[in-house]
C-alpha cells in the first residue's frame, strides 16, 4: 500500500474542508422525534472535526445513513445526528436540506473558519451508490478538499467514498482512518505470535477470506457462531435445525484441510446451547456433546466449549475477534459472547477485535477498556485483513 497523505500534511485555514465520515449511527424513534442511540460513529470523527476547527478551516461533513434508496426520507434525515454532534462539540451544526445543488453550494461559501456544517444524507439520491462522475463533481464543488474519514465505508466504491477522492485535487486522510491503518496494517501482516483468531457470526462466506488469508501466521483459530455447525457437519456430526447450508459446509471443509496441512490448530464447539426455535428462550437446553438432535438448533455455544476457548487463550501474544459466539441479541443466548469477551479481556495478549457485533457484546460485556483497538469498520475490517484492496483507499493514492 502507498503511503497516503494525512490531514495534518494538508494546510486547512480558511479552506473548505469536505469530510466523508461514517454517521451511520442507529436511531430510535421518541414520540415524534428520532435520537442517536450510540455515539460510538459521532466520537470517532470528533479528533479530525476538532483539528479542522482548531486550524481554521471549514468542515464540511457527509455521511450515508441507513438505506433510503435514493429518496428523501424523512426517518433517514441526518437532523438527529447534527442535533447530537452539536452537543458533542458544543458549538452549532449547520444541516443543510440536501447534499448538493444551489442551497448547499452557497452555504459552503457563506461559512466562516471554524463552522461545522453537515450535508443532509448522502444516499437521499440514488447517484450516491452509482459512482457517478457528475455527482462526485458536484461534491467537490462544495469544497477545496476532501478528506476520507469514513474507515466503515472504504469497502463501498460508491460515489463519496470512490469517485469524489479519485478527482480530488487535493485529498487526505483523517485521524480515525489513519488510526484504524496504524492498528490493522501490522495485524494483517506481520501478527505477534501466538496469534489466536476467533472467528464467530453467522456467515462463514463472509470470513472465508479472512481465515485463509491468516492460515500461514495463525497459530490456533477459534470458531463460534452459526459458522461452526458448518464445520461441525463437514466432520459428520448431526446439527439438528441449525443454520447452515451446504457452500458453508464446502467452504468450511476447505479450511479445515488448509488447517492441518498449515498445522494450525482449529477448536470448534464441543457442546452447545440449543432450542426450538431462534427466540424460544423456554425450550433452551445444553447438550451433552458436539451433535445437535433433531428438532433443534444451536443458539450458543455450551459450557465446556467454553471452556476450551479460554484453554485456547492461554499464551497468546495477539488476539483478534470478529463475530458472536450465539445469537447474542437474546439475553438468554448471549452468555457464550459475554463470557469469550470477558476471558479476553483478562488476557495479557493484544487485544483487537472489529465487526459491528463483536464490538456491541464487548460493550454490553463492559470490557471495551481491556481491549487494544476497537475497529469501527464491519465489512471495510473483514476485507482490509484479507489482503483485498479498498476502493476508498485506492482513490487516494
Ligand atoms: P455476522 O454478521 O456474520 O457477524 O453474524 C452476526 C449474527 O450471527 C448475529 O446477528 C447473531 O445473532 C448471529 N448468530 C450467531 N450465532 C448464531 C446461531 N447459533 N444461530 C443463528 N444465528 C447466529
Amino acid at each position: 500500500m502507498r503511503p497516503l497523505r494525512t490531514i495534518t500534511e494538508i494546510p486547512l485555514k480558511a479552506k473548505r474542508v469536505f469530510v466523508r465520515v461514517d454517521f451511520n449511527v442507529p436511531l430510535k424513534q421518541e414520540g415524534e422525534a428520532w435520537v442517536v442511540t450510540d455515539t460510538t460513529r459521532l466520537v470517532g470523527a470528533l479528533p479530525t472535526i476538532r483539528y479542522i476547527i482548531e486550524q481554521g478551516g471549514r468542515c464540511i461533513l457527509a455521511s450515508h445513513l441507513g438505506r433510503p434508496k435514493g429518496k428523501s426520507i424523512k426517518k433517514y434525515s441526518l437532523e438527529p445526528v447534527a442535533a447530537k454532534l452539536s452537543e458533542l462539540l458544543g458549538k452549532d451544526v449547520i444541516l443543510t436540506d440536501d447534499c448538493i445543488g444551489d442551497g448547499p453550494r452557497g452555504l459552503s461559501h457563506q461559512l466562516r473558519n471554524g463552522d461545522v456544517m453537515l450535508l443532509e444524507n448522502l444516499r437521499f439520491r440514488p447517484e450516491e451508490e452509482e459512482n457517478s462522475v457528475e455527482f462526485a463533481n458536484q461534491l467537490l464543488e462544495l469544497c477545496d478538499i476532501y478528506i476520507s474519514d469514513a474507515f466503515g465505508a472504504l469497502h463501498r466504491a460508491h460515489t463519496s467514498t470512490f469517485m469524489a477522492p479519485k478527482l480530488a485535487a487535493v485529498k487526505g486522510v483523517g485521524f480515525l482512518v489513519q488510526k484504524e491503518l496504524e492498528a490493522l496494517l501490522p495485524l494483517r501482516e506481520n501478527p505477534h505470535r501466538p496469534f489466536v483468531l476467533i472467528m464467530g457470526g453467522s456467515k462463514i462466506s463472509d470470513k472465508i477470506g479472512v481465515l485463509e488469508h491468516f492460515l500461514p501466521k495463525v497459530d490456533r483459530v477459534i470458531i463460534g457462531g452459526a459458522m461452526a455447525y458448518a464445520f461441525l457437519k463437514a466432520r459428520g456430526t448431526e446439527i439438528g435445525n441449525s443454520l447452515c447450508d451446504d457452500r458453508q459446509v464446502q467452504l468450511a471443509s476447505k479450511l479445515i484441510k488448509g488447517a492441518l496441512v498449515r498445522n494450525v490448530e482449529l477448536l470448534i464447539p464441543v457442546d452447545h446451547l440449543v432450542a426450538s426455535k431462534i427466540d424460544d428462550t423456554k425450550s433452551a437446553s445444553v447438550t451433552p456433546g458436539a451433535a445437535i438432535p433433531d428438532g433443534k438448533m444451536g443458539v450458543d455455544i455450551g459450557p465446556n466449549t467454553l471452556a476450551l476457548y479460554e484453554k485456547g487463550l492461554e499464551g497468546a501474544e495477539t488476539i483478534f475477534w470478529n463475530g458472536p459466539m450465539g445469537v447474542f441479541e437474546v439475553p438468554a443466548f448471549a452468555q457464550g459472547t459475554f463470557e469469550l469477551a470477558k476471558k479476553i479481556a483478562a488476557t495479557t495478549a493484544k487485544k483487537l477485535a472489529g465487526g459491528g457485533d463483536s464490538v456491541a457484546a464487548i460493550v454490553q460485556a463492559g470490557v471495551e477498556s481491556s481491549f487494544d483497538f476497537i475497529s469501527t469498520g464491519g465489512g471495510a475490517t473483514l476485507e482490509f485483513l484479507e489482503g483485498k484492496e479498498l476502493p476508498g483507499l485506492k482513490a487516494l493514492e
